[in-house]
């Protein structure tokens, strides 16, 4: 029997409005070349100055993982000649990195925590763009020198599921900081992953291998499920020596395989350096105030949700998982809403219609303070569940319109009030003289019949339980 031991490298860029080391803009361009200067072109002689927002950005991670953010750390040239680094070398911090030895809980499927280690985030920049076209190939430099944050945890994960939930779980914690869109269609939320396996109870890590770029949580399981099993077939058939080497591999993803790309360098092979371009970076007490600047963060909303509004774990966990979708609900709390009323409809009615169309919780076509209103009228008795579905439905097709204008134009009004409904109730008894004997001598079947005959006359409008209840009272 084997373990799998897997370590993750993610490169976040941040969303600060100028580059890591010249005052570049990082906003998109459509002119190729256009976001560039001497600095981020490395023309002789121009300098690199340290980005404060990119450096408080970095810390406000480490302040939210545990980490020791260091009031001194240092860059380091990482050499390597490629056309889309003009200066054949990446600034980087191998040394010493601003945040070290940190910590990160993740949500494992059963509903229990795990600790993962996080052994660093360091600053660099990023390289830019080479593009193929037929047979020439083309640079663009507009994103050299954009300020990306490279986070790397702890070996410390066991399996694939505890891999994807590090990954949504810091995922969703820089989108709550605001430090990185971290779209990982577009790139700014990039993940290698490094995996080794080994026989159970060996106390020595196997051989890692490192898969680069996988740009979705899908593709990362299936790397891994595919690593570990070429892996395990390696060791089983005695040429685990052989095949399984600390190489970077690519995950190819129309094949479902991962390959080799090259040997792993050792870091010799980068002659690392300090950049003596570079003094320290020193951070002040003014950055340490503005870094701690936190919103509050996954763990901190479940325990809320949970103990303070009655919410079920699991639920406090969906809702949590994305700022949008926590933002979101507590929108509609604002508006009157009850949190456990509310949890259902944002979470299966909204997010499943919202599914169908194509939209999501950002274009949503219904806003928070619509459905918290919605929501708020279903508790008060104001319409029925049926009702608010009718609601909702009309809202998708016509953006946050006045609640209560449209349940007064929609008729979905219900009927609460005791006189108007016996007035119903009354008629029907009436009118069915027959039904009612039968009813009286023990056919209990009709009662549901009865109850259908009232809410049909009523147009729907009687609140149900209501027309139960006085239904009950009548014929007893
Ligand atoms: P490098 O800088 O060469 O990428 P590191 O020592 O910084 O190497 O490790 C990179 C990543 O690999 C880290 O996330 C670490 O947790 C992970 N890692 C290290 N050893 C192993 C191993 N034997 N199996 C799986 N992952 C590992
Ligand atoms: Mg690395
Ligand atoms: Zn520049």
């Amino acid at each position: 029997m084997f373990e799998t031991v897997i370590g993750l490298e993610v490169h976040v860029q941040l969303n600060t409005k100028t580059k890591l080391f010249c005052s570049c803009p990082t906003s998109f361009a459509q002119q190729q070349n256009s976001n560039t200067c001497p600095t981020c072109l490395a023309l002789p002689g121009a300098l690199p100055v340290v980005n404060k927002e990119a450096a408080v950005k970095a810390m406000r991670l480490g302040y939210a993982i545990n980490a020791n953010v260091n009031h001194t750390s240092y860059f380091d040239r990482k050499s390597y000649f490629y056309p889309d680094s003009p200066s054949a070398y990446q600034i980087t911090q191998l040394t010493k990195a601003i945040v070290q030895k940190g910590e990160l809980f993740i949500d494992l499927k059963d509903g229990t925590q795990k600790r993962i280690g996080m052994t660093q985030a360091h600053l660099e920049a990023d390289a830019g763009k080479n593009m193929h076209e037929g047979n020439y190939s083309k640079v663009d430099l507009n994103r050299a020198g954009t300020p990306l944050l490279e986070i790397v945890s702890d070996p410390d994960m066991r399996n694939s599921d505890e891999a994807v939930a590090f990954l949504k779980k810091l995922h969703a914690t820089v989108r709550y900081l605001d430090i990185s869109d971290a779209n990982m269609q577009e790139g700014s939320f990039r993940c290698d992953v490094n995996v080794s396996i080994r026989p159970k109870g060996q106390k020595e890590f196997g051989t890692r291998v490192e898969i680069k770029n996988i740009n979705s949580f899908r593709f990362v399981a299936a790397a891994i499920a595919y690593e570990v099993q070429r892996q395990t077939e390696a060791y089983e058939d005695g040429v685990y020596e052989k095949e399984v080497n600390q190489e970077t591999r690519l995950w190819n993803v129309d094949e479902g395989v991962t390959k080799s790309m090259r040997g792993k360098e050792e870091a010799a092979d980068y002659r690392y350096f300090p950049d003596p371009d570079l003094r320290p970076l020193i951070v002040t007490e003014e950055m340490v105030t503005e870094a701690k600047i936190m919103p509050e963060l996954p763990d901190a909303k479940v325990k809320r949700y949970v103990e303070e509004l009655g919410v079920k774990v699991s639920d406090a966990h969906v809702i949590t998982s994305d700022k949008e979708l926590a933002y979101y609900f507590e929108e509609m709390l604002n508006h009157g809403a009850v949190a456990k009323t509310a949890v259902t409809w944002l979470t299966s009615e909204l997010l499943g219609r919202l599914n169908k169309s194509g939209f999501n919780i950002e274009n949503s076509p219904v806003n928070a303070k619509t459905l918290g209103v919605l929501v708020a009228k279903i508790s008060d008795g104001t319409i029925s569940g049926k009702g608010a579905k009718e609601l909702l439905d009309y809202m998708m097709e016509n953006e946050n319109r006045d609640v209560l204008a449209i349940i007064d134009e929609l008729g979905l009004v219900q009927v609460s009030d005791d006189g108007a409904i016996l007035v119903i109730i009354d008629e029907i008894l009436a009118n069915n003289q027959d039904k009612v004997e039968q009813y009286k001598s023990g056919k209990d079947k009709l009662f549901g019949f009865f109850v259908g005959q009232t809410m049909k006359a009523s147009k729907g409008s009687a609140n149900p339980s209501k027309v139960n209840e006085l239904l009950k009272q009548r014929l007893s």
